[in-house]
C-alpha cells in the first residue's frame, strides 16, 4: 500500500475512508465488467488496471465479468479474445470468472419482486412511443396509459412475455419511478425487452433481456462487489443504479465514476472499430495499427509497458486526450531494457568494397545490448559485398549531413571505415544502383587507427550472409489527432491515413535473424524497436513489425535535413 495519502488517487481516497468506517466489514472487491461484442481496446486496460490494481494493493479480489445481456451482438470469439487479453496484461480472477447470463433467472425473480411492491408494469407502448411520452430535460414525460396495470395483470403478462407469448417490441417491463424527474433516466426506465435471439450461452432459454442499468447493480450486488468502477457516462444513471438496489433491499455496492480514456489519433469505441473489422479498413482486430490489446500485441507491445503507460495516465474525474506519444514512450522504455540489437537493411544499397578480398568472411563482434552487458556479444559476418541503408548515402550531401557521400569516409557499425570512391547508376533511370568504397583495414572494429575522426556511423549487413526478410511500418491509422471528435470529420473513416502500412518485401538482415522467434522483440539499430509477427512467419522466414521508430537518431535527421533543403 501506498504510504502518502495525499499521493492517492481520489478512488484509493474513498476505499480509504470506507475501511476506516468499516464500511464493506473492510472488504475491497472489484469487478472489470466487459461486454463481450468486441475485442479490447487500451482504454479498457485503463479499467482493468484500476480494478485489478485496487484489488491487489488492498488485499482486496476483482471478478473478470462478462456482462452478457444482449444476444444479438455478444460472441463467443469476443469472449475468448477478452479473457486472453486480461491474463495477458498479467491479472488474474482466481475462480472468479463469472457471466451475467447466470443470473438470469435471479435478476427474474427480482423483477417479480418488484412488481409485486408495485414498482414495475407492463407497458404496451412502441419503443417509438417510450421515446415520444419520455419528454426531455425541458419538458417533463407523460404516463404511459398501461402504468396504472393491476398487480395481478403485470404479473400474468411478465410471465407470458418470458414464456415467447409476444413478438419482440410489443412489450417491455419498465421500472414505476417519475415521469417528471428531471433525470430521464428515472422516468420508468425500461428493465426487459423481448429479443427472440440465441444467446452464445444460455441458447433459447430466454426471450427477454434485461437493460444494463436493471442488471449492471444486481450483477454487482449479486457478486458482493463493494466499489463498481465506470466511466463518467454513467454518473447520470447512478441515481437508478441506486434506486433498484434500496427498492430491492439486497447488497448495496457503491458506483463510482472516472474519466475515461482518450487517446490522439484514436478511436476507442468498439462499434467503431468493428467498422474498421467489418468494412475491411484493416486486416482485423488484431491488424497491429488497431487500438486494440490484440493488435497492440502482435504490434510488439508488452504488458509491462501498457501497465505502465495507464500509471502514468493516472486516474481522473474529468475527460481529457492523452497524446499517443506517451503511449509509444512507455514501449520504448521497455524495450530498451529488454530487446537485443540487431543490423537490418530496410531500403537496401549494394555497395562493393574493392579492397577487401574477394572469398574473405571475418566474424565481428558486436554487442547485444548495450544498456544491459549480461546480454553478451554475438557475431556479424562482413565481406566483401554489403548492404547499407538508401538514405544514408546522398550523392550530394547538404550541410551537416555526416553519412556517405562521394569521397566521404563513414564508420561501418562493428566494422570498419569505408570510402567512397565511386558511384553506378542505373544508365536509364539516373538511379544509383551501386556503390565502390575501399575500407582501411587498421579500423577492424570500427575504431580510428590515426585518431582521425569519423562523424557517422551507419549499420549494414553481409550481401552473402544476410537473410531476405519482409518488413512492415505503421504510421497512425487515423491522420486526425481527433478523429470523428471534430467538426469536419463527422465519419471517423473519412480521416483514415492512407500510408499507415508501408510493407517493405526486400529487407536485408543480418544472419542471426533467420531463427528469430516469432512473437520476439529487437531493436534494429537506428531503425525502431520489431516484433516477429507470430501470425505470418514462418520457421525460417520471419516477418517484423515495427513496433515504434527510436525517434531520435533519425527523425531528429531526417526532419534537419528537410528543413535545409
Ligand atoms: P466501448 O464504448 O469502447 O464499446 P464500453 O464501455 O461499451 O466501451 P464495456 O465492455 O462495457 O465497453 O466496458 C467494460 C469496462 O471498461 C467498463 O467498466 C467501461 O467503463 C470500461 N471502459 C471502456 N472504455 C474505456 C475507456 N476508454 N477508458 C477507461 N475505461 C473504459
Ligand atoms: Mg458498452
Amino acid at each position: 500500500m501506498k504510504s502518502e495519502k495525499s499521493q492517492k488517487n481520489f478512488i484509493e481516497q474513498i476505499i480509504d475512508d470506507d475501511l476506516e468506517s468499516g464500511k464493506n466489514d473492510g472488504r475491497v472487491h472489484t469487478r472489470f465488467p466487459p461486454e463481450p461484442n468486441g475485442y479490447l481496446h487500451i482504454g479498457h486496460a485503463k479499467s482493468i488496471c484500476l480494478n485489478f490494481g485496487l484489488a491487489e494493493e488492498y488485499g482486496g479480489f476483482c471478478n473478470l465479468r462478462f456482462d452478457d445481456t444482449n444476444p444479438t451482438k455478444e460472441e463467443e470469439e469476443y469472449v475468448d479474445s477478452i479473457i486472453e487479453d486480461v491474463k495477458w496484461l498479467g491479472f488474474d480472477w482466481g475462480e472468479r470468472l463469472y457471466f451475467a447470463s447466470d443470473y438470469f433467472e435471479e435478476m427474474y425473480r427480482y423483477a417479480v419482486q418488484l412488481i409485486k411492491a408495485g414498482k414495475a408494469y407492463v407497458d404496451d407502448l412502441s419503443a417509438e412511443e417510450i421515446r415520444e411520452y419520455r419528454g426531455t430535460l425541458t419538458k417533463p414525460g407523460k404516463k404511459s396509459p398501461y402504468r396504472d396495470r393491476s398487480i395481478e395483470e403485470n404479473l400474468d403478462l411478465f410471465r407470458r412475455m418470458r414464456l415467447g407469448d409476444f413478438v419482440d417490441g410489443t412489450r417491455v417491463l419498465r421500472a414505476k419511478i417519475d415521469m417528471a424527474s428531471p433525470n430521464l433516466n428515472m422516468r420508468d426506465p425500461v428493465m426487459y425487452r423481448i429479443i427472440h435471439a440465441t444467446h452464445h450461452r444460455t441458447g433459447d432459454k430466454w426471450c427477454i433481456y434485461p437493460t444494463y442499468d436493471w442488471a449492471h447493480g444486481l450483477e454487482d450486488s449479486i457478486e458482493g462487489v463493494t466499489h463498481s468502477i465506470c466511466t463518467l457516462e454513467f454518473e447520470d444513471h447512478r441515481p437508478l443504479y441506486d434506486w433498484y438496489l434500496d427498492e430491492l433491499n439486497v447488497f448495496h455496492p457503491q458506483q463510482i465514476e472516472f474519466a475515461r480514456l482518450n487517446l490522439s489519433y484514436t478511436v476507442m469505441s468498439k462499434r467503431k472499430l468493428l467498422e474498421l473489422v467489418k468494412q475491411g479498413f484493416v486486416s482485423g482486430w488484431d491488424d497491429p495499427r488497431m487500438p486494440t490489446l490484440s493488435g497492440l500485441r502482435r504490434r510488439g507491445y508488452t504488458p509491462e509497458s501498457i501497465r505502465k503507460f495507464t500509471e502514468r495516465v493516472g486516474i481522473a474525474k474529468r475527460e481529457g486526450i492523452v497524446d499517443l506519444g506517451l503511449l509509444e514512450y512507455s514501449v520504448r522504455e521497455d524495450l530498451n531494457k529488454r530487446a537485443p540489437r540487431v543490423m537490418g537493411v530496410l531500403h537496401p544499397l549494394r555497395v562493393v568494397i574493392d579492397n577487401y578480398p574477394e572469398d574473405q568472411t571475418e566474424e565481428l563482434e558486436a554487442i547485444n545490448n548495450p544498456e544491459d552487458p549480461s546480454m553478451g556479444t554475438r557475431n556479424v559476418p562482413f565481406s566483401k559485398v554489403i548492404y547499407i541503408e538508401r538514405n544514408d548515402f546522398r550523392e550530394d550531401p547538404p550541410r551537416k549531413y555526416f553519412r556517405l557521400a562521394p569521397g566521404r569516409e563513414v564508420r561501418l557499425r562493428y566494422a570498419y571505415f569505408i570510402k567512397c570512391v565511386d558511384v553506378v547508376k542505373d544508365e536509364k533511370t539516373g538511379e544509383v544502383i551501386e556503390l565502390h568504397c575501399t575500407y582501411d583495414p587498421a579500423s577492424k572494429g570500427g575504431s580510428s587507427p590515426d585518431g582521425r575522426k569519423v562523424k557517422g556511423t551507419i549499420h549494414w549487413v553481409s550481401a552473402a550472409h544476410a537473410i531476405k526478410a519482409k518488413v512492415r511500418l505503421y504510421d497512425r491509422l487515423f491522420s486526425s489527432p481527433n478523429p470523428g471528435r471534430e467538426k469536419g470529420d463527422a465519419d471517423f473513416k473519412t480521416v483514415l491515413n492512407p500510408n499507415s502500412l508501408e510493407t517493405l518485401d526486400n529487407c536485408y538482415l543480418e544472419p542471426s535473424l533467420s531463427h528469430a522467434k516469432a512473437g520476439s522483440h529487437y531493436q534494429f539499430e537506428r531503425l525502431g524497436y520489431f516484433y516477429v509477427d507470430p501470425v505470418d512467419s514462418m520457421e525460417g522466414a520471419p516477418v517484423f513489425n515495427r513496433t515504434v521508430s527510436l525517434r531520435d537518431s533519425w527523425a531528429k535527421i531526417e526532419k534537419s535535413l528537410k528543413l535545409e533543403k
